[in-house]
């Protein structure tokens, strides 16, 4: 994947970027929405993929094997099912609807996500956040989040999965200011959520339809709203759920090639060769996942851009 220098709007905007369909793990069909041809990032949020909701046929379930990150977080946000995450630090933590995990790469790890059950039902989103220059090397480290502030605003119920809304402050641990809000409605509702103007924002819906900024979305599209705005106006006609994402905009030029996040050609070439290695770098996950080690595309004639 090549990397080209997309600036944050200067003002508020409304881009249409459509997600892409790809597969991860054996055979799990996700949307991608970010990195995306016309917009890198949003804050230091710099990939985006959506999977589900799914009803897996009785025999399967999601199932990535072991593979290295570097320089980034990983955040997953369970809205339904049930995921095992094992990693080369030794957690193995189920994450369980209504919770984050977030796993800090810093300067290499290691891990494997697995269905606790296969036949069951996914609908989650997970996210990486890139390390800014000076926090990137930092030792690797995993949570899990079970209790993340919720909040009601005119029939919507709001959940801060990083950041701060409304003045409460969710307890994920990030190191460039960010925000994620999952808002949530069972019925019709309006209302204006207030944003900070100096952050960069998009909206993915997750479930139903709703209409932000006078937009119509759906799942499959993400909505790129620009900087310099204090309110979003958001309303939905029935149930619905979606995901507001934002930061600051992260004036670094980021390469992100497989699972790694980094600056240089070189950097990234010697961390997939420490995977290949099995390096201590990245160490090992055990038990095995029921998917195999992911092995890393050639770097051979790839010419890497930020
Ligand atoms: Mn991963």
């Amino acid at each position: 994947m090549i990397t080209h220098p997309v600036p944050p709007a200067d003002g508020p905007v409304r881009e249409r970027l459509d997600t892409r369909v790809s597969t991860i793990g054996t055979d799990t069909t996700i949307r991608r929405a970010l990195p995306h041809r016309a917009r890198r990032l949003v804050g230091a949020w710099c990939f985006l993929d959506h999977a589900g909701p799914v009803d897996f046929a009785a025999d399967r379930g999601l199932h990535v094997g072991a593979h290295p990150h570097i320089g980034l977080q990983t955040f997953t946000w369970m809205i339904a099912g049930e995921v095992m995450h094992r990693d080369s630090l030794g957690n193995a933590q189920v994450i369980t609807p209504g919770q984050v995990n977030l796993m800090t790469a810093g300067r290499g790890i290691a891990h494997s996500e697995d269905s606790v059950h296969d036949g069951g039902h996914l609908h989650t989103a997970q996210l990486w956040i890139a390390l800014p220059e000076a926090e990137r090397q930092r030792a690797p480290a995993f949570r899990n989040y079970p209790d993340l502030p919720r909040l009601q605003q005119d029939g919507f119920a709001l959940t801060v999965l990083v950041g701060t809304a409304q003045g409460q402050t969710s307890p994920v641990e990030v190191f460039s200011p960010l925000l994620g809000l999952n808002v949530q409605s069972t019925e019709a509702a309006r209302s204006q959520l207030a944003l900070q103007p100096h952050f960069e924002h998009a909206v993915l819906v997750l479930r139903g339809s709703a209409v932000v900024d006078g937009e119509r979305l759906e799942p499959g599209t993400l909505l790129y709203l620009g900087t310099q705005r204090s309110t979003l106006d958001l309303a939905t006609d029935g149930a619905c759920e979606l995901l507001l994402i934002g930061g600051e905009p992260l004036n670094e030029a980021v390469l992100i090639w497989w699972n790694f996040v980094g600056r240089s050609q070189a950097e990234i070439a010697q961390a997939r060769q420490d995977w290949l290695d099995r390096s201590p770098r990245f160490g090992t996950v055990e038990p095995g996942s029921l998917g195999p080690d992911l092995v890393p595309p050639s770097l051979d004639g790839v010419q890497l851009r930020s």
